[in-house]
């Protein structure tokens, strides 16, 4: 028994019907969207997609950080992206705690995460306004490429696009 029998498992079957192995690695329908390691968002569901459309890049709280930046290159030059979505949720966890919140919880365990940064959202409309203009202004990045925001509502599914 692993912990991991359950998947391994899931895979078998999955694999016996199997039918993307005509797929490249690029994005057949030229976007990718950053959105949050939320268990409940269905990323290719709820956009219309499937896969090998889109490039999903996922991390605590939908952030543009460095390494957000650096993989959007790799599929802008490389695997066909051409355009943006930057989609937080509602209820996010990372909205709710603050990287001192985060550190204080860890030292409890007996861990030092202060040479971490969180990246934690004090504001939901502030970070996305932040990361918009980080994608926007990155100087590795097409300047005419179409980079939008939206909020994704875990409770009714539906998408609603940000002003910023
Ligand atoms: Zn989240």
């Amino acid at each position: 028994m692993s912990a991991f029998d359950d998947v391994y498992a899931a895979n078998t079957k999955f694999a016996k019907n199997f039918g993307d192995s005509g797929l490249t690695g690029r994005a057949a329908r030229g976007l990718a969207v950053v959105t949050c390691m939320d268990s409940r968002i269905d990323p290719l569901g709820l956009l219309g997609l499937k896969a090998g459309d889109a490039k999903i890049l996922r991390n605590a709280g939908a952030r543009v950080t460095d390494d957000v930046l650096r993989t959007l290159v790799l599929a802008v030059y490389l695997l066909g992206v051409e355009r943006v979505l930057v989609m937080p949720h509602t209820d996010c966890g990372m909205a709710k705690v603050t990287d001192s919140d985060v550190h204080a919880l860890t030292s409890e365990r007996g861990v030092d995460t202060r040479s971490l940064e969180f990246h934690t959202v004090p504001s939901q409309d502030e970070a996305l306004r932040h990361d918009l203009i980080r994608v926007r202004t990155s100087p590795f990045l097409p300047e005419d490429m179409p980079v939008a925001g939206a909020i994704y509502d875990v409770r009714t599914g539906c998408l609603t696009p940000s002003p910023h």
